[in-house]
């Protein structure tokens, strides 16, 4: 049978002074011993992502469709139900096996930078993207939104399936997951309009520029000589590619190899 997720917990914070009031929750929350609380007492998780995507736009994030993708995917269903409380929080969470879930206003903005790929303005959208790093498979639901077919790749077996289970109830019928070493992208998937790396290395893989089709964009972490993170755009051009180096960044390490 399959276990129901959480539903979003209640959580009462008294209002800040002259500040909007707390929505008015309208999830049951199971307590201890089945005894379901009187609604009311929850926070609706609609009301919480959508001042969440209030704080990505104030931030920064002038995509509308990025912001709406932001607002439809309930990342609270993503994370442990220990962690729901914090899920719209600008925070990365804990996803298991060592690994993070990405603070939104990260996601927000490498979707943000996959959608200004030349490609997208000439075809009026994004065609096929690549992720590498599946994660729990959140980012993998909001690129779901944003591109006609989504590649994601992961190198853990747990966390493949672990994001297999939370996008079963989406149905999304453009998001492909692989069980692979995503350092040597997708060929099978290939060209790119878009490639997004959820995990740094030292250098960027060679497979990854070759698998971009011209026109295309890729967005990673990757450390400079120094050993610091910094998110890195690479275009390519019909002259060659194009880099980027944006501000620092802290992702996990990519790794090669699948266990
Ligand atoms: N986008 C994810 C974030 C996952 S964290 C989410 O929304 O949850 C980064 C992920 O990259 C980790 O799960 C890690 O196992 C994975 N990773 C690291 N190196 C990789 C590689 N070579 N191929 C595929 N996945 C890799």
């Amino acid at each position: 049978m399959q276990q129901r997720r959480p539903g979003f917990p209640a959580r009462i914070t008294p209002p800040a002074p002259g500040g909007p009031r707390p929505p008015i929750l309208s999830v049951a929350v199971q307590r201890p011993g089945g005894i379901p609380a009187p609604a009311g007492l929850g926070l609706d998780s609609a009301a919480v992502r959508s001042r969440m995507v209030q704080r990505l736009a104030a931030g920064g994030v002038g995509s509308s469709a990025v912001l709406a993708a932001m607002g439809a995917v309930e990342r609270h269903r993503f994370v442990d139900s220990a962690l729901v409380i914090q899920a719209y929080e600008d925070t990365s969470l804990p996803i298991g096996l060592g690994q993070t879930i990405s603070k939104p206003s990260i996601v927000a903005r490498m979707m943000e930078l996959l959608l200004g790929a030349d490609i997208a303005h000439s075809t009026g959208g994004l065609g096929r993207v690549l992720e590498v790093g599946t994660g729990c498979g959140y980012q993998a639901a909001v690129l779901a939104r944003l591109a006609r077919e989504v590649y994601s790749i992961e190198r853990l077996r747990g966390l493949h399936e672990k994001a297999r289970a939370n996008l079963r109830h989406l149905r999304l019928a453009n998001v492909h997951l692989i069980l692979g070493d995503g350092m040597e992208g997708y060929a099978k998937g290939a060209p790119y309009a878009g490639i997004v790396a959820a995990a740094g290395g030292a250098q960027l893989p060679q497979a990854w520029c070759e698998q971009l089709a011209v026109g295309g964009r890729l967005v990673a972490p990757t450390a400079l000589a120094d050993g610091q993170q910094v998110l890195l755009v690479v275009d390519k051009t019909a002259h060659g590619l194009k880099q980027t180096v944006l501000e620092p960044v802290h992702f996990v390490p990519l790794k090669s190899g699948v266990s």
